[in-house]
Order: C-alpha cells, then sequence, then structure tokens
C-alpha cells in the first residue's frame, strides 16, 4: 500500500483522510488493547500518547510526521533481509503506553468478562429493542456467557480472550506469536471448543471497543448526503452533480467527490457507564449536587431545572445524559490558506461533577466535515439529528457497571455551544445585518452609522421612569419611551418557522432571503429534536468571543489605535448629521477639516505610559508573560493578543491601568465592565450577583452611548446585555464557552 499521502501538503484530500484511517485500523490492528498510542503528529513527534481518537483527530491537524513512512513505532517491523517490495507480514510488537492499566481498561470495557451476567442480568432481561446496538450488546453478553467448550466452568470465551490478550500485551507477543499459541491451544482443547482460531478472530470479538466511524458520501455542492433513503444514488438529486469523481475507465472502485465522516455517539455513552467511577459520577447531578443560591454546574441554571419539569421520566432516571454540543472550526494550515478549514462538532456529557465536566476524555467528537459548510450544516448535522431523535425516543440498552445492571440510556441536548459566526448556521437566524441579535430579533434597535449596521437603545432595559430615557442630545438625539424587546420562547420561533418556506441547502441554490424571513435562513434541524422547542436556551453566546470583541474595540478606541478605533472620521461626521455631541464634531478651523482627539482616547504620552505599564506588569501565575510579548510601546499598539490574554487584560490590567489617564467619566463605566466579565466568567456564580449584573450592563451601555459614537456599537458590545440572564438560565460559563473546545481541538 502506497503511503505517498504522507506528503502530501492538502490534508483535507481524500486520499490524505483514507490514509489516516488506514493507519489508525493499523495502529488499532498492531496494538490490541492499548487505549494510547504515540501520536505521530508533526507537534507530538511520535513522543506524546493520546487516545487513539485523538490521534486521528492530531493527524488531520497538524499532519503526520513527513519521514514516518514506516511505521516502526506502531507496530510495522522493519525487515531488513526481504525486499521492500515483498508484502509486509503481520508480524508485529504491539507498541502500549507503559502506563496503561491495560487489563483495568479491557475489564471495565468488558464488565461481562468478570460479573455472572446468568444469574444477575436474568431478573432485568433487556427489553427487545430494534436497534444494531442492542444486537452488539446482546452479541456480547452472549460470548461473555459461552462456554469455552461443553462443561468448561473455569472460563467463558470473552474471559479466556481477554486473559490472552492481557498476556499478549503484557508480554509484547507479535501476532505471528499469538497465532501461533492459540493454534497449539485450540488443538490442546476439546474439539468442540470456541476459542478463536487466531488474532483476528479474537479480535473481532473485542470489537465492542470500537471507536469505529462511517463515512458518508455528500455532495460536493452540500446539497445532501447519500445516506438513508439516498444511499445508493450515483447523482445530487438538487443539482445533478455526480456522487464520484470521473476516472478512467480500467478503475474499478469509484472515488467520492466529497466524505463527512460520522461517529455515531451510542457506543462512547454506553462506554461512560462500563467503568465503575464514571458510571457513579454520571448521577452526580441529582445526588451529589446542592442547591443554594450558588450555581457552579449547569444542572444550577433555569434551564435544566425547567427541563426537568417539562420532561419528568425523562429525569427520573439520573443516568440519563444531558449533553452540550459545541462546533468548532479550525484550520490545518494556519492563517496561510482560509479556504480549506476543518469543522468538528463535539458533545461532552454535563451529567459528570464540576472537576470531570468538559474535561478533554469526555469530549466526543461526532462530526467531522472537511469545509466550512456555510449554511448547509444542516446537511452534515443530519446522522447526528438522527441518532439524537434514537436517543431521546428510544435510547440504548446500556450496561452500568456501578449496579451491574442493564438499563436503557437516553440522551437530550441541553445547547450548543458556538461563536458568533457558527451560532448563525446553528440557530438559522444570521447574525449579521440589522436583525443581528437572534434575542431581539425584528424588535433590535439598529441603525446605519459610519458605514456599518450598530446597534444602539440600550435605554429600553431601564426602568420606564428612568431620568435618562427622557435625554435626547446625550444618547443618540431622542428621548426613549419603548420597553426592552419581548421574549420568544422555543415553541413561538418553532411556530413563526413553520410558516416559512426555505431554499433547499447547497451552494447552487439562489441565497437571496424574502423580507418575510427577517434573519431566518433556515429551520435548524435540531427542531426535529422533540424537546429543542421546550428549552429555554438553545444557543449560547461564547463568552469568550464576545469579551474578545468587546475589548478589541474599547482598547482600540481608547487608544485611538489605526484600524481598531470605532472613532474615525466618518464616525465624527456622522455625529454631525446626527446633530449630537458638538464637541467631538470636525474640527473646521483651518482650511482643511481636523478629527481632534476625543476626550474618550488617550493622549500620546499618557498612551505610552500605559503600555508601558501594561508591559512591566507582572503576574505571579505566568498569565502577563504573554501579553507583554505583545505590546508594541513605540508602534503604540498590541499585535497578537488571544482570547485568553484579552480576558486577563479586560479583568486584571484594565482598571488599574486607566485610572487617571482618562477623564473620571469614561473610567467608571469601564471599571464596571472589567468587574462585569470577572463576576460573570468565575466558575460559580450567585444568583443575586446575577441580577445585579442584569442591571450593571445596561447601566455601562447606557453610559457607553452617552461618551462613544454610535459606530462603537457592534454586534458584540450589544449582546453583552444578554450575557446575565443566559448566565441565570444555563449556570456558570465555563460549562458553556469555547475555551475548553479549542483546547482540546488544539491539544
Ligand atoms: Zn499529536
Ligand atoms: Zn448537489
Ligand atoms: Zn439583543
Amino acid at each position: 500500500m502506497s503511503r505517498r499521502w504522507i506528503q502530501n501538503p492538502n490534508r483535507c484530500a481524500d486520499e490524505y483522510l483514507d490514509g489516516i484511517e488506514d493507519f489508525i485500523e493499523f495502529a488499532r490492528r498492531h496494538n490490541p488493547g492499548a487505549t494510547r498510542i504515540r501520536c505521530p503528529c508533526r507537534r507530538c513527534n511520535n513522543t506524546l500518547f493520546e487516545s487513539i481518537e485523538t490521534v486521528g483527530f492530531h493527524l488531520v491537524r497538524n499532519g503526520m510526521i513527513e519521514t514516518y513512512s514506516i511505521w516502526n513505532l506502531h507496530g510495522e517491523q522493519v525487515d531488513h533481509a526481504s525486499s521492500s517490495n515483498a508484502p509486509r507480514v503481520d508480524n508485529v510488537e504491539p507498541i502500549v503506553d507503559p502506563n496503561d492499566q491495560v487489563m483495568g481498561i479491557i475489564q471495565d470495557a468488558f464488565p461481562f468478562a468478570s460479573t455472572n451476567i446468568n444469574q444477575e442480568g436474568e431478573d432485568d432481561v433487556p427489553t427487545p429493542i430494534d436497534s444494531a446496538e442492542f444486537e452488539q450488546y446482546e452479541k456480547l453478553l452472549k460470548n461473555a456467557n459461552q462456554e469455552l467448550y461443553p462443561g468448561c466452568e473455569s472460563f467463558s470465551i470473552l474471559t479466556a480472550i481477554v486473559e490472552l490478550m492481557h498476556g499478549k500485551i503484557k508480554y509484547r507477543m507479535s501476532n505471528l506469536c499469538f497465532d501461533y499459541f492459540l493454534g497449539v491451544f485450540k488443538r490442546m482443547l476439546p474439539t468442540d471448543n470456541c476459542l478463536p482460531k487466531d488474532h483476528k478472530h479474537a479480535q473481532k470479538v473485542l470489537h465492542g471497543l470500537g471507536l469505529g466511524y462511517e463515512k458518508i458520501h455528500t455532495c460536493k455542492n452540500n446539497c445532501m448526503l447519500f445516506y438513508k433513503e439516498h444511499e445508493t444514488l450515483d447523482t445530487c438529486p438538487i443539482c445533478n452533480e455526480s456522487r464520484f469523481k470521473m476516472t478512467s475507465q480500467n478503475r474499478t472502485t469509484k472515488i467520492p467527490q466529497k466524505v463527512m465522516r460520522y461517529l455515531p455517539l451510542k457506543p462512547r455513552l454506553q462506554r461512560l457507564y462500563m467503568s465503575m467511577h464514571t458510571a457513579t459520577d454520571m448521577r452526580w447531578h441529582k445526588e451529589k449536587r446542592v442547591d443554594d443560591d450558588v450555581m457552579r454546574h449547569p444542572a444550577d441554571g433555569e434551564t435544566w431545572k425547567e427541563f426537568d419539569r417539562t420532561f419528568p421520566e425523562f429525569a427520573a432516571d439520573p443516568r440519563n445524559v444531558r449533553l452540550g454540543l459545541a462546533t468548532d472550526g479550525f484550520n490545518p494550515y494556519g492563517v496561510l490558506n482560509q479556504h480549506h478549514s476543518t469543522w468538528p462538532i463535539f458533545a461532552f456529557p454535563y451529567n459528570l461533577p464540576p472537576w470531570k465536566c468538559m474535561k478533554k476524555e469526555y469530549m466526543m467528537m461526532t462530526v467531522l466535515i472537511t469545509e466550512d459548510p456555510g449554511r448547509s450544516i444542516d446537511v452534515y448535522l443530519r446522522p447526528l439529528v438522527d441518532e439524537l431523535k434514537d436517543l431521546w425516543t428510544n435510547g440504548v440498552r446500556t450496561y452500568d457497571k456501578s449496579t451491574g445492571r442493564m438499563f436503557t440510556l437516553r440522551a437530550a441536548v441541553m445547547w450548543t455551544v458556538n461563536d458568533f459566526p457558527a451560532y448563525a448556521m446553528v440557530s438559522g437566524w444570521s447574525t449579521k445585518g440589522y436583525m443581528a441579535c437572534h434575542v431581539c430579533k425584528e424588535d433590535i434597535t439598529s441603525g446605519w452609522h459610519a458605514g456599518k449596521v450598530c446597534y444602539l437603545g440600550h435605554r429600553r432595559w431601564l426602568p420606564w421612569d428612568h431620568e435618562w430615557r427622557e435625554k435626547d442630545k446625550e444618547f443618540d438625539g431622542n428621548t426613549e419611551r419603548r420597553l426592552r424587546p419581548r421574549e420568544w420562547s422555543g415553541d413561538e420561533i418553532l411556530e413563526q418557522l413553520n410558516l416559512l418556506d426555505f431554499a433547499p441547502f447547497g451552494k447552487t441554490v439562489s441565497r437571496t432571503r424574502p423580507s418575510t424571513h427577517l434573519n431566518w435562513t433556515h429551520k435548524p434541524m435540531f427542531f426535529e429534536l422533540p424537546y429543542w422547542s421546550k428549552l429555554k436556551l438553545r444557543h449560547n453566546l461564547d463568552v469568550m468571543h464576545v469579551e474578545k470583541n468587546v475589548f478589541d474595540t474599547l482598547v482600540g478606541t481608547m487608544l485611538d489605535i489605526e484600524g481598531k478605533t470605532k472613532d474615525t472620521i466618518k464616525a465624527r461626521l456622522d455625529l454631525e448629521r446626527m446633530g449630537i455631541r458638538r464637541g467631538l464634531w470636525m474640527n473646521r478651523d483651518s482650511d482643511k477639516a481636523r478629527r481632534d482627539l476625543a476626550f474618550f482616547s488617550m493622549k500620546p504620552n499618557d498612551k505610552k505610559e500605559f503600555l508601558k505599564f501594561v508591559s512591566s506588569v507582572k503576574f505571579s501565575d505566568g498569565y502577563a508573560s504573554n501579553i507583554a510579548r505583545c505590546v508594541n510601546v513605540d508602534g503604540g499598539k498590541f499585535t497578537g493578543l488571544k482570547s485568553h490574554d484579552c480576558h486577563v487584560f479586560m479583568q486584571r490590567l484594565l482598571p488599574v491601568g486607566i485610572r487617571h489617564l482618562l477623564p473620571e467619566d469614561v473610567v467608571k463605566p469601564i471599571m464596571l465592565l472589567s468587574i462585569f466579565f470577572s463576576q460573570l466568567t468565575a466558575k460559580t456564580l450567585r444568583r443575586t450577583d446575577m441580577f445585579q449584573l442584569r442591571h450593571d450592563i445596561v447601566q455601562v451601555l447606557c453610559k457607553f452611548e452617552m461618551i462613544f459614537p454610535p459606530a462603537f456599537f457592534t454586534s458584540m458590545i450589544h449582546v453583552m446585555v444578554h450575557l446575565p440572564e443566559e448566565a441565570l438560565l444555563a449556570g456558570p460559563v465555563n460549562y458553556r464557552w469555547m475555551y475548553p473546545i479549542e483546547s482540546f481541538s488544539e491539544s
């Protein structure tokens, strides 16, 4: 088999992805029972051990070491005697992470091997369910019970395999050697024994460990999947594009134009219950959680509680899984080639206690798309939504190690976590244009300022008799009498969506949207989930991205950084047009109109002092080191600040740094904003504090409206007004922002 794909620079090419698949298959075959193998990606460089799943993921993102064409560290034997053209024999040493307690893991994965199912399982006989998953279980159960040969009392097939495999791994036995002994044992045993004849057949029995995925062919133009009822088609019914590549006639296998990968959830959810500790921890949210004013976990939020009230039969069994879903677009080419990106969709169980929840071990990749799917993300969600529907309606029979019994595991998605662009894709509401806010929808206050749509009107959240509502020139020139935008329930949204017709998905379909559709681009497929419209918060605003964007806008304007500041000449002309804030109008004293530095921006010397301060601060925990590197004192700007730097900057540097450098009236709301983010992003939240924040953020935004020109108010500045409410609904933000997802993607 050619391994030229390793050198292919296009890591989204089918050749490359198929190659990775071959490698994973090879590694799995040659390292039976190993849960962690050396990762040959360019970052880990065969020195770090990762789960097989993570390795596959690394290889897509980081690429395989270009020179690693003989997989000797994964069990391939370098045979100097035979010529390199000779077919390689499967005679290899399995490589196992020395820290891996193989036996424990195999036993965790095969609870039947050590439990006597016959006696205990009987009184909780699984009711037959029409699903392949159950058949798999039944197969395992049957195997576990079957005696190795008639009359054998000490071994079942599975216990025999598990014990032999353990020895194979422990003593690094090659497959050839293993097959030899297996053959000998088989001849020693009574003739009607059921011992597998070789390693391959033993592996087959162990298939339940599988981390396999399905490849699904997709239309090149993102119209549809060749899946289920379309599985046998050769052309896309929407755009007529061929499913397969045009190949020369003598080829026997057809090459699909585009492929997505789907990793089924069920076996992995079942696996959570195969380990004693995890199985117990999955009930934490019900059995160990404390109910008081402090929110420590998503289960403390109103959405979860309301869900329990609406679906008591689901809530009755704490083992039913509550999932979060996250999408994250990352780019395996770095910043140079923005056109190729990979879109993984992750699922993570929220049942677990805070110290386990959102940890890498529990992140499950479910969908892998190799191109920005745009609005067509729903096309690719099809298999996931189908599986989720089944997990809600039928569930899947699952063995619970902590009780030793089978039960029907069901699962529900609590919400999705996305950055703002992906938010539009999964929610179906465009986050661009005059109605960019999905919460305010068509009732948002927006207008055209300085060449952009801006979002103002935050006085609408003030008490109706608040004095600021009567002011005009201080704000946008008008008094404010309107109440805050109304809230929409999921059912109301569904009703609205049901009245609209949407064009099919795909690149070939025209994208113009009739005005009746407001900002709706499509009806999200998630609404097919029976519970979706009952959820109080279906999509989370990612606080990480909001904070970064707010930081960039605020600091760019405060430091008057060219290209970053919202206080441009256009913004000043806009103020003139509106007839407000005369002090900020263009200075026309001389022949040429001039933009004088605004009162809310630092004078050049103060700016230098501020930047010097920032670059000199040292935190005991090393946070600042990166921030200091990003400061360009002479150039008067920052370069390369990451989301987390902005997070630290906003909360720890800004309030100290700007004092005495800007007028008191400007400093005060910025300080309040800094406290807002630090309280909002705390690991535990007091409900009473969140009520206070809900009030404070309106104060901040209204004060900003009196300070900054309308051009300052991007959609990201506006959505801050909704963040405390989302925290009350869903609990601490560290369970529903992108940091853990991104660090998982990047690790
Ligand atoms: Zn790696
Ligand atoms: Zn098509
Ligand atoms: Zn809004």
